[in-house]
C-alpha cells in the first residue's frame, strides 16, 4: 500500500481510537468514536467540496499543504489541468497554422458537404469564384457554377479526372475543377487557374487550323494539275514514275490536312448533339464497302450487328469513328486474317468493336497510340498510308460523344478497339 493511503488510514484510526478514549471517559466509547469517525467525514467532504469548487470556477488553486491523500488529488488534478491547457495551446497554434498555409495556396479549395453546400473556402477559392464568406455558406456550388459540364462531374466524379470552365466570377480566367473525398460525406472542391495554359492551347489550335486551311487551297492545285499531267498520254516517259509518286504525296498531304482540320474542330467543341438518332449499322455497313473497293488484297471483313439501335450524335463524326478504325484494322492486318465490326446495345449502353487478327500492339504502346503522330514502327505506319491522326480522331470524337475507346491488343495475335457508348445516347428501335 502506497505510504500516503497508509498515513491515511492510520490518521482515521487513530481519530477513531482516540475519540473512543475520549467517550469512555465521557460515559459512551461508541459516542465518541462515532463523533471522531464524523468529523473525520466531515473533513473528506469540505476537501471534496473544495475540488469541486475549484474544478468548477477554475480558478487559480494553491494545492494545499500536508500529508496524505488530498494534496496530491489537487497536486494530480492540478497537472491534468496545466497539461491540457498546453495541449489546447498547441493544437490552437497548428489550427493557425494550418489555416494560414490553406490560406496562402495558390489552389482555391471549398469543402462540401453530401448535398453540395458549401461548409468552408480558403482565400483562392474565394478569388476565383468570386465567393463572400457569409452569403455562400451554406449555398449549393451548382448554384454558384452553373455549367452543364460542371453539373454531370459533380453527380459522377468518378467519370472523369476534373473538368475545364470558364470562371463564374467573370473575364476571361479558365478553372479546372477536380473534386476530392474529404472526410466522411464531404469532399473538397479544388481549383486551379488554368488560363494561361487554356490560352496556349487556344494559339496552338488556332495556328494549327489556320495553317491546314491555308494549306488546302494550293494543294487542290498542285494535286489537279498532277492528276492531269499523269492522265496525260504526251507525258515523257521519265516523268510519269515522278510524276505518279508525287501525286501519291500530295495526296497524302491533303489526307493530313483535313485530318487535322477535323482534329482542330473536334478539339475546339464541346458535346456531340443529342437531337438526330444516328443508324450506326447502316454506317458500318457502308464503310465495310468502301474498305473493300479500297485493294484487292485484304482481310476477310464480317459484320455482326446485333442491335438496331440507333446513337444520338453527329453522323459524320459517327461516321469518322467507324472509318478511321476500320481503315486501321484492314491496314494492320495481313490478307489472310479477318476484321470483325460488331454493333450491339443493350441497358449498359451502346458497343461498336472492331477487332482484327492483325500485326497487334505492344503493352507499352497501347496508351499511347491515341496521340498525335504517334506510330508504334513510324516507317511501316507511313507506307500503309495513314497521317499517323487517325485515333486522336476517334478518342475526341468519343469524348464529344460522351463515350470511351478502349483498346486491348497483343502483337502477332491481333487488336479489339471497343467504343463504349452511354445509356442515354442509344435509342432502341421500335419493334
Ligand atoms: P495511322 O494513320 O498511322 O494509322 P492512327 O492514329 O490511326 O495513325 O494509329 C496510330 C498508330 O497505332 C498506328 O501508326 C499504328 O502503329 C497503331 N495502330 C492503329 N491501329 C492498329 C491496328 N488495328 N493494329 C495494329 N496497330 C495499330
Amino acid at each position: 500500500m502506497p505510504a500516503h493511503w497508509g498515513w491515511l488510514l492510520a490518521r482515521t484510526l487513530g481519530l477513531i481510537t482516540l475519540g473512543a478514549i475520549i467517550g469512555h471517559l465521557l460515559g459512551s466509547a461508541l459516542v465518541g468514536a462515532l463523533v471522531a469517525a464524523l468529523g473525520s467525514l466531515a473533513w473528506h467532504l469540505r476537501q471534496l467540496y473544495l475540488l469541486e469548487r475549484w474544478l468548477a470556477n477554475g480558478r487559480r488553486f494553491q494545492v494545499p499543504d500536508g500529508e496524505g491523500v488530498w494534496p496530491r488529488v489537487f497536486a494530480r488534478v492540478w497537472l491534468f489541468r496545466r497539461r491540457a491547457k498546453s495541449r489546447g495551446k498547441r493544437f490552437r497554434r497548428l489550427i493557425r497554422e494550418v489555416r494560414a498555409s490553406t490560406e496562402a495556396l495558390p489552389d482555391g479549395g471549398v469543402v462540401l458537404n453530401a448535398r453540395h453546400e458549401i461548409l468552408n473556402f480558403n482565400e483562392s477559392a474565394r478569388r476565383l469564384l468570386g465567393l463572400h464568406k457569409r452569403r455562400d455558406r451554406g449555398q449549393r456550388i451548382e448554384s454558384l457554377i452553373r455549367d452543364p459540364e460542371f453539373a454531370a462531374y459533380l453527380q459522377d466524379p468518378g467519370q472523369r479526372q476534373g473538368v475545364e470552365l470558364k470562371a463564374p466570377a467573370g473575364g476571361d480566367t479558365w478553372l479546372s475543377c477536380r473534386l476530392v473525398p474529404w472526410g466522411p460525406g464531404q469532399s473538397l472542391l479544388v481549383l486551379r487557374d488554368v488560363t494561361q495554359g487554356v490560352r496556349l492551347e487556344r494559339m496552338r489550335r488556332n495556328f494549327v487550323a489556320n495553317a491546314s486551311h491555308e494549306l488546302r487551297s494550293p494543294l487542290t492545285v498542285i494535286a489537279g494539275y498532277l492528276d492531269t499531267m499523269a492522265e496525260d498520254p504526251g507525258l515523257d516517259e521519265q516523268w510519269r514514275e515522278p510524276v505518279a509518286v508525287m501525286k501519291e504525296q500530295a495526296l497524302r498531304m491533303r489526307r493530313l490536312v483535313e485530318d487535322l482540320l477535323q482534329l482542330s474542330k473536334l478539339e475546339s467543341g464541346s458535346r456531340a448533339p443529342m437531337e438526330d438518332p444516328v443508324d450506326i449499322g447502316k454506317i458500318v455497313v457502308a464503310v465495310s464497302r468502301e474498305v473493300a473497293s479500297m485493294a484487292v488484297k485484304l482481310p476477310a471483313v464480317r459484320l455482326d450487328i446485333s442491335s438496331h439501335a440507333s446513337l444520338l450524335g453527329d453522323e459524320g463524326e459517327i461516321r469518322s469513328i467507324v472509318s478511321n478504325l476500320v481503315s486501321n484494322a484492314v491496314r494492320y492486318t495481313a490478307a489472310e486474317g479477318s476484321v470483325t465490326i460488331a454493333w450491339s446495345a443493350d441497358d449498359a449502353g451502346g458497343r461498336l468493336t472492331v477487332a482484327d487478327t492483325g500485326i497487334g500492339i505492344s503493352a507499352e504502346d497501347i496508351p499511347r497510340v491515341t496521340e498525335r503522330f504517334y506510330r508504334t514502327d513510324a516507317g511501316r505506319a507511313r507506307q500503309r498510308g495513314g497521317t499517323g491522326l487517325g485515333l486522336a480522331i476517334v478518342k475526341h470524337a468519343m469524348r464529344r460523344h460522351d463515350g470511351d475507346l478502349s483498346i486491348t491488343s497483343e502483337l502477332g495475335v491481333g487488336s479489339t478497339f471497343t467504343c463504349q457508348f452511354p445509356p442515354q445516347r442509344i435509342v432502341q428501335a421500335a419493334s
